[in-house]
């Protein structure tokens, strides 16, 4: 008989996005006079099509691989050269330098945000952020690491800081964070590479979102950070930045500067073990794709781009003004799609999910899915439509 990873048996069923499916379908079902009135404003999913320019840099490459001069098969592990560089020559129109040898190119930041802890023994202590997002916590339960929790609160505004008295190997962070927004400015990620650096840890930094910052001072990589390269990986995406959720791209930027000594004093690279990793099980994001988020990463590209990322800006500031009108504390809804607020009237999320359905209609995430410290808040996204967002607005206005 097979000896199973048990450690699957502490890992929470994926209960937050079934659970809100189950709660609108009985709420349809008793209320069918109301059923098509539902706004739904819960979804972490893009909703605008690929760019002009996506488009027809994908039709480019689909062509090319009818002509054998042109056709590509297996492709190199890491991404073509040219995607590689195409991503470095973005971070360094931002002021940032990233060498395109550092850079993975790969399929998601969720395959890789999880993946990555194959690199990492399981006697770590892994700290994640509460309220986070739950791929970091599932993926080290499978594994079996030890995962202690830093509370995000109204008090630091949702942006935990490094405690000295706690000592952890391996720290998640995600700026702009899904769910709450928030975002770190530059002296709070020196304090998180400070802490990395003294404590030899390492920092996993999930910047998915860098493309939805319009305030200047705000850092878009943790490279913007001195010494940032000497501890932390980078995972960043199309996902969001350019509606790719579907079609699949992303990078993983993993500098040769992040050395550690093993127990029997050998220098090992996590670049090199990331490498030996991505080329034994990954076969490499599909040249197509490639070709086309390369276009992404042009001037042009991301011009437009930001022009989808404005249509749901827009929405995050009619959200935001919403909030602010009625006096309810939130952060986001600034350099981030999402907005996350206290629920008014002292109700508990869930509560508050089903007080929303049942006189507003509106649909939207329930901040206990993302952990305890999220029980008493609520996300909203800017990933719906004008007019339905504005919608949902009205009515939210008139119901508090
Ligand atoms: C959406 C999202 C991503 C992107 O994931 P992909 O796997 O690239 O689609 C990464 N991190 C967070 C926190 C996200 O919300």
């Amino acid at each position: 008989m097979p000896k199973l990873n048990e450690n699957y048996q502490n890992v929470k069923d994926s209960y937050l996005f079934a659970e809100i499916a189950r709660r609108v379908k009985v709420y349809e079902e008793t209320h069918p006079d109301k059923a098509d009135q539902i706004i739904r404003l819960g979804i972490g999913d893009v909703t605008l099509p690929l760019t002009k320019s996506v488009i027809e840099a994908l039709h480019e490459a689909v062509d090319s691989q009818a002509v054998s001069e042109t056709f590509m098969g297996y492709g190199p592990e890491q991404g073509y050269e040219f995607a590689r560089k195409a991503i470095a020559d973005y971070y360094a129109r931002n002021g940032i330098e990233v060498d395109p040898a550092a850079i993975f190119i790969s399929d998601g930041a969720k395959s890789d945000t999880g993946n990555i802890t194959e690199l990492f023994s399981n006697d770590n202590v892994v700290l994640v952020p509460d309220p986070v997002y739950p791929v970091y916590v599932d993926t080290n339960t499978m594994d079996g690491k030890k995962i202690i929790y830093m509370n995000g609160t109204e008090e630091n505004d949702f942006l935990p800081m490094p405690d000295d008295k706690v000592k952890a190997d391996i720290i998640y962070l995600c700026s702009p964070n899904n769910p709450t927004g928030a975002s770190y400015n530059k002296e709070q990620l020196k304090a998180w590479v400070d802490y990395a650096l003294k404590n030899d840890s390492v920092i996993l930094y999930d910047s998915a979102y860098e493309a939805f910052i319009t305030d200047q001072d705000l850092p878009r990589s943790i490279y913007a950070i001195e010494g940032a390269k000497e501890c932390a990986i980078e995972f960043c995406s199309l996902s969001k930045t350019a509606g790719f959720t579907g079609t699949r791209f992303s990078y993983t930027v993993v500098p040769t500067e992040l050395v550690f000594t093993a127990s029997n004093g050998a220098t090992l690279s996590l670049h090199d073990m990331w490498n030996r990793r991505q080329s034994t099980k990954f076969n490499g994001t599909p040249y197509i794709i490639q070709y086309a988020a390369a276009r992404v990463f042009t001037e042009e590209g991301m011009a437009e781009c930001q022009q989808n990322i404005e249509y749901y800006r827009e929405n995050a500031r009619m959200i935001a003004e919403t909030l602010k009108k009625k006096n309810i504390w939130f952060t986001g809804g600034v350099n981030s799609p999402y907005i996350w607020f206290k629920c008014p009237k002292e109700m508990e999320s869930w509560e508050f999910f089903d007080y929303l359905l049942e006189n507003a209609q509106i649909v939207g995430t329930p901040g206990a899915g993302f952990g305890e410290n999220g029980k008493n808040y609520f996300r909203l996204t800017s990933f719906g439509k004008h007019e339905k967002t504005a919608e949902a607005m009205k009515r939210f206005d008139e119901l508090f």
